[in-house]
């Protein structure tokens, strides 16, 4: 039935799930505008001819809602409000024949590195020297910045090697020309992504190549912040702390998700480091980058894992102080390791255990916070909110941190610019201040 004409080459994508999925849209859309689609990220207009879905797989919550998503525009199509739907990203990649076989009016199904397939599905080529060409769908100061795909970690729990496959590299040179186009289109803040930025390079030049990229991408005109997302404790390569330091345009800012403090808990997780390990490290990291600001992630209700083990992790979260903390349920993922271990924490006790370490970290934020009231910092301005602008320092990652409400003091501020700004109260999880 159809209700509306369609606008014919319109693609519209919808992207589920993490940075690395934003960073795979971007890709998507730049060759399909290179092949002279219409390509629009999230419309609501639906007059889009096509649409495509780029779904995330990782955890329940995430899968749920990629299904529901999925649902979502089957149910337009049968309103004749979209004429071809497209879903590919790691949903699909895990479950392509349940998905095929459940939601027959889904026109194709891609996995995480199909893209040419995808392209040829409709009638496009996929443009080699478009190779890191993107059309980002963030605003333009600031841009998510994968430098590898894949993971050979072992984690228990992960089912990301499974829709992402072996670890690969992007070659240095091809990361640094993405860099410099990226900063004369506006571009002011790398946000570097990958399942485990520690292991760049490891396959292609067999060593630890992240200082070295880090120099190179910090020496590109224009770019005045480098964040780190997403780092691996374990044989964390020392030598980045130092490339931290020395150059002003790299955040003192460090993602390192760590899933747990208990040594039984992170050795049954397959983590390859203990509690003290990992304590030393963050202690070492501390010293070497003075003020960093530190963001981890954890794992509550792991197979085993007992009340001991859980107290343990909550009185460390406590000591370790981290500045940014996020705190999951653990989630049953066949065809993972752990799925052989019975999943024997009730959902009820992961939620609280999970609520628990939140209650102590929110209370450590607001300490950190209000540390700051008085003090000045330079923040970059993302959006403006009514008669506020609302920025970051760079000890924020967008999205997932603290923001900063900045009073313009009767003046106007453009977006993505950086400006000062005094401090003068504070919350939980935000801080407000005006330019000076
Ligand atoms: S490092 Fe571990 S948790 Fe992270 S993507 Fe790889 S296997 Fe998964």
């Amino acid at each position: 039935m159809k209700t509306k004409t369609l606008k014919k080459n319109k693609v519209n994508v919808v992207t589920l799930g993490c940075a690395k999925n934003i960073f795979d849209s971007e890709v998507m859309m730049a060759q399909l505008k290179a092949n002279a689609f219409d390509v629009e990220h999230e419309s609501e207009k639906k007059d889009s001819e096509i649409v495509i879905i780029n779904t995330c797989g990782f955890i329940d919550n995430a899968k749920e809602q990629s299904i529901n998503t999925i649902l979502a525009w089957a149910k337009e199509k049968k309103k004749g409000n979209v004429d071809r739907l497209i879903v590919t990203g790691c949903l699909s990649e895990r479950y392509k024949p349940e998905l095929e076989a459940d939601i027959p009016e889904v026109d194709a199904f891609f996995g995480t590195r199909d893209l040419p397939r995808l392209l040829k599905t409709l009638k496009a080529d996929y443009k080699h020297e478009l190779v890191g060409e993107r059309l980002l769908t963030t605003p333009a100061h600031y841009a998510y910045f994968k430098i590898s795909e894949g993971c050979d970690r072992p984690c228990s729990f992960c089912a990301i090697p499974l829709m992402r496959g072996k670890h690969l590299s992007t070659p240095i040179e091809s990361l640094v020309s993405q860099a410099e186009n990226l900063a004369k289109n506006g571009t002011r803040e790398l946000i570097l992504i990958a399942q485990d930025l520690t292991y760049y390079g490891l396959d292609i030049y067999k060593d630890r190549k992240l200082a070295e990229l880090l120099q190179r991408l910090s020496d590109v005109k224009g770019i005045d912040w480098i964040r780190l997302q997403y780092a691996f404790p374990s044989g964390f390569p020392m030598d980045v702390l130092d490339v931290m330091r020395e150059r002003e345009n790299i955040c003192k800012y460090l993602d390192m998700p760590l899933q747990h403090a208990s040594t039984s808990m992170l050795k049954a997780m397959r983590r390859g480091i203990t509690k003290e390990k990992t304590t030393e490290l963050i202690h070492t990291i501390r010293e070497k980058v003075p003020g960093i600001a530190m963001r981890t992630t954890l794992i509550c209700g792991y197979p085993g894992e007992t009340e001991d083990d859980f107290e343990e992790m909550k009185e460390w979260v406590g000591d370790m102080r981290f500045d940014r903390l996020g705190c999951f349920t653990y989630s049953h993922e066949e065809n993972t390791h752990a799925f052989k271990a019975e999943d024997d924490v009730p959902a009820e006790i992961k939620q609280a255990r999970a609520n628990e370490i939140m209650e102590v970290q929110s209370e450590i934020s607001l300490e950190l916070n209000e540390a700051k009231v008085g003090k000045k910092y330079r923040v970059l301005v993302d959006r403006v909110e009514g008669d506020r602008f609302i920025g970051r320092t760079e000890y924020d990652s967008p999205e997932v941190d603290n923001e900063v409400v900045i009073d313009p003091q009767g003046g106007y501020l453009r977006i993505g610019d950086f400006v000062d700004v005094e401090i003068d109260s504070a919350e939980h999880y935000d801080l407000f201040g005006k330019v000076i």
